[in-house]
């Protein structure tokens, strides 16, 4: 498995979940993955040795550390690109992950399949090795100049035409991960089916509808022993029960100083979670008497539209900016509905922990949300893109039986079970 982002290792989003607890699952299945993603700085690792490979027609080498983590290994590439502090978002990251999939392929031989996971490790599609392409968000491709692309990587001109890696007159890395695998999936059936429409296919819906004979949607599932309120080491009161919720709910109103009940949200607050509705309805939500508890960082825009929330509805509105792994948890855990307005969501993780916690979600019925949210059994699906959709949603929530939703939330099978069968019956798919 090649990927930009792996938990325990290296998490930005939920795609380091999958690629964390994906191998694990398919342990019991008889596949051994070694999972290979980049070496960033502050990962510890043991040195085993070095790569070599060709960038612009120089050779290069990386290092190659080695981890064993929950009975997988873990690969961990060298490459300079990576010394840096945030995974992404420099105007070089094309570069950056084309260098980290050439130094890959040097490893790949020897492997019986290559699952490559969004555009970071899509190049490796193009080599003839037996591939399965994971689309986690299609609205990051990957897209660069042609003239850098073909001197870096040596690859042939003849590739840069519609049916290969042109897009619009750029390279699209995402493209080539779709046209060259031998099967591509993403991570719910509902987002399978979106993404094949002018409204969700990000440009790419045509190649999609020309591919769709390899697509399958298969859902993520959670690392449930991770996700486990009743043994969750950052919940000061765990809990098996629904009822045990309560005490979570108080805990949490009263760390943060806010009154109860308190509407959560813990993601990252970009224009896809549609966290601006959230901002544009919250006098509404204020006056129905709720607080918010925010967790998230991103776009500076809404980082400082929560930020100024806060200072000017002390007791209402708490925000803290940044990563925070027991806060999540806390958030899960004690709020009275867990909020995702999303435009689009490929599967979405948050929503289903929010139910292995007991706490509805009130989410946007898109994607893998209505794909996992049961409408009016676990949680509440809206559908309108508007702050009134979002309120519509709560005034409906107030209506059902929140322990009844909690219950049933609790007791859904979110494990990986099931998704790592699907995915064994791809990979026998593409070798047999
Ligand atoms: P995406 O992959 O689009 O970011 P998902 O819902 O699939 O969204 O996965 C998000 C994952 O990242 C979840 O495990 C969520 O708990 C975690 N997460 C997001 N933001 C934060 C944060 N600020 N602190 C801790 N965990 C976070």
């Amino acid at each position: 498995m090649v990927a930009a982002e792996a938990f325990p290792l290296l998490k930005v989003g939920g795609l380091a979940d999958v690629v964390g607890a994906l191998p694990k699952a398919l342990r019991p299945l008889g596949v051994e993955a070694t999972v290979l993603i980049p070496w960033a700085s502050g990962i510890e690792a043991r040195r085993v040795g070095e790569v070599a490979f060709s960038f612009a027609g120089y050779e290069e080498r990386a290092a190659l550390g080695e981890r064993v983590e929950g009975g997988v290994r873990f690969w961990l590439l060298g490459l300079p690109d990576f010394a840096r502090e945030r995974l992404y978002g420099y105007p070089d990251d094309v570069r950056r992950f084309v260098r980290f999939a050439l130094a890959a392929r040097s490893l790949a031989q020897g492997f019986d399949l290559l699952h490559l996971h969004d555009w970071p490790a899509a190049l490796l599609a193009l080599y003839g090795f037996p591939t399965v392409y994971t689309i986690h968000n299609l609205a990051h491709q990957g897209l660069w100049d042609p003239g850098e692309f073909f001197y870096w990587t040596g690859l042939p001109w003849s590739l840069f035409h519609m049916e290969a890696l042109e897009f619009y007159g750029r390279v699209n890395l995402m493209k080539g991960g779709i046209v060259f695998a031998q099967r591509v999936t993403t991570v719910s059936p509902g987002y399978a089916q979106e993404i094949q429409t002018p409204e969700f296919g990000e440009g790419l819906d045509g190649v999609l509808r020309r591919h769709r004979h390899k697509l399958r949607g298969i859902l993520n599932g959670l690392d449930t022993e991770y996700w486990d309120p009743e043994s969750d080491p950052y919940l000061p009161f765990p809990y098996r029960d629904w009822s045990g919720k309560a005490r979570m709910e108080a805990y949490l109103a009263e760390a943060l100083g806010l009154r109860p009940p308190v509407l959560g949200v813990v993601g990252r607050l970009v224009f896809q979670k549609g966290l601006d509705l959230v901002l544009e309805g919250l006098p509404h939500l204020l006056a129905l008497g709720y607080s918010l508890a925010v967790l998230g960082s991103g776009e500076e825009a809404l980082e400082e539209g929560f930020a100024r929330a806060m200072r000017e509805n002390p007791g209402r509105v708490h925000f803290q900016r940044g990563h925070d792994e027991a806060l999540a948890h806390r958030i899960y855990a004690g709020s009275h509905a867990f909020l995702m307005p999303s435009r689009f969501e490929p599967c979405g993780l948050s929503q289903m922990i929010a139910m292995r916690y007991g706490t509805p979600p009130v989410a946007r019925g898109v994607g893998g949300l209505k794909d996992t949210v049961r409408d009016g059994k676990t949680g509440v699906l809206f559908h309108l893109a508007h702050p009134e959709g979002l309120l519509f949603g709560l005034c409906r929530l107030e209506h059902l039986d929140r322990e009844a939703l909690g219950r049933a939330g609790m007791a859904e099978d979110f494990s990986w079970e099931g998704p790592a069968r699907a995915y064994l019956e791809v990979y026998r798919e593409v070798c047999g």
